[in-house]
């Protein structure tokens, strides 16, 4: 939150109505800070009344309280009272001599015009603001100093409401958003508003951390100093998600020919470990996990995860893990990001590889597939690598008919593991997984 004027720093020259005011071309004084302080009095005092008004009148009418109606009578009239004080606080007053002239982003001078008002949308609800505003007569930018200092710069929405209006904005429709804004802080906004805002601030962050990825990629990130940490993990993963026709513009889909109906998500996380449970299976630490996520090319996205390993102290971690599902473009991360990482493909996605080459190995024949996979997958869940790699690798003469593409793409996916990893060792498990090490991991 921003200082308010004339509480904190104080940068740009404007004051509040404590002082002298001459607004509306007249000569009218506010007076003393006291005298706001006995305006804002005044105004609680009378919204107060007229609640308690009209809550005892009803009491006498009904003979019961109503709690709902009341609570509700009571958050609007406190709003009112609080926006009233508001108002009264973001009165500012004309710059004194000195003040008049502020510098312009142009080279040249801002001169003092007049006193504008604006409505603001606050916590409490609508306000007005009356601040200075100055023009410069070479560019002609006009600026309002005191909407920098008080954050409300090209914006009708507080801080406050703005940050109101992100939470409610991340859930779409949009709609819900702004029924949530009026039944959980009874402040009236439109759609398109929640929308603009939750969107403005997406933009927001999005190019902070571009801007962060690129300091990190010219090794301009700050060693974070601490403790050494025993084992960081860090596993990057990718799900389709449905998005509208115009995000898949130009983009090739999964058959041949059609257009693509969804594009990828992205989705990285990062976390420690330090101890195992009584079976020798490692346990992710709790609420150590850090998130990342993009719909956003696999380039970008190693940056975007390598920069969150970074933060969370990567150059520290004494065993560095590095978990994925099988395909290319994590590996590709792994190795340009993350070079030396122990490599593992998670037990889950393990199982699922070899659930498609057994529908492959027994087309439509669900027991046949059900007995190949007690064979194997218990070789894959006791940690017998070498073993299964063994097997998968002698399919291709069993099975003379099944295609040899699909053999080979498992052949990258999980045989290529022949490290045998024990359950044992705490690099080879997270809380939800275990599984195959890939060789090359070991140079
Ligand atoms: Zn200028």
């Amino acid at each position: 939150m921003p200082a308010l004027p004339g509480t904190g720093r104080s940068t740009v020259g404007c004051q509040r109505t404590d002082l002298r005011v001459e607004a509306n071309g007249g000569d009218r004084v506010v007076g003393p800070g006291k005298k706001t302080v006995e305006a804002i009095r005044r105004e609680i005092a009378r919204e107060v009344d007229q609640l308690l008004r009209v809550i005892f009148e009803d009491r006498r009418k009904t003979g019961r309280l109503d709690l709902e109606a009341i609570e509700m009578a009571v958050r609007s009239a406190m709003h009112h009272a609080g926006a009233a004080g508001l108002s009264k606080l973001l009165q500012f007053s004309v710059p004194v001599a000195e003040q008049r002239i502020i510098p312009c982003a142009c080279g040249g001078q801002a001169q003092y015009r007049e006193l504008r008002s604006k409505p603001v949308l606050t916590a409490v609800g609508p306000v007005e603001v009356m601040r200075p505003y100055h023009l410069c007569p070479h560019c002609h930018n006009g600026q309002f100093p005191a909407d920098v200092e008080l954050d409300i710069e090209n914006t009708e929405f507080s801080p406050g409401v703005r940050r109101m209006q992100a939470v409610v904005g991340q859930d779409k429709p949009f709609a819900h958003g702004r029924q949530q804004l009026k039944l959980l802080a009874d402040l009236e906004v439109t759609t398109k508003a929640v929308e603009r805002t939750a969107e403005a601030i997406g933009e927001d962050i999005a190019a902070r951390d571009q801007a962060e990825i690129q300091r990190a990629m010219q090794l301009d990130l700050p060693i974070i100093v601490g403790k050494p940490i025993p084992v960081l993990y860090v596993q990057v993963d990718g799900t389709g998600v449905p998005v509208v026709k115009k995000e898949t513009v130009g983009r090739q889909g999964k058959t041949e020919g059609q257009p693509a109906h969804t594009r990828e998500a992205k989705l990285g996380c990062a976390f420690t470990q330090t101890t195992c449970d009584k079976d020798g299976y490692a346990i992710r630490d709790p609420d150590s996990t850090t998130y990342v996520a993009a719909i956003e090319t696999a380039e970008e996205f190693g940056k975007r995860i390598y920069l969150e390993a970074w933060r969370r102290g990567w150059p520290r971690a004494e065993k560095k893990v590095f978990m994925g599902d099988g395909s290319e473009w994590i590996w590709n991360i792994a190795d340009q990001h993350f070079p030396g990482a122990i490599q593992i493909v998670d037990l889950f996605h393990a199982r699922q590889h070899l659930w498609d080459l057994a529908r492959k190995l027994c087309p439509n024949q669900d027991a046949e597939q059900r007995r190949w996979m007690m064979v194997h997958q218990d070789l894959l869940d006791e940690g017998k690598i070498e073993d299964l790699v063994a097997a998968l690798r002698a399919i291709d003469s069993s099975y003379p008919e099944l295609p040899t593409r699909s053999v080979s793409k498992l052949d990258t996916s999980i045989t290529t593991g022949s490290a045998c990893v024990t359950p044992n060792s705490a690099a080879n498990t997270c809380s939800s997984a275990l599984a195959l090490s890939r060789p090359d991991a070991r140079r």
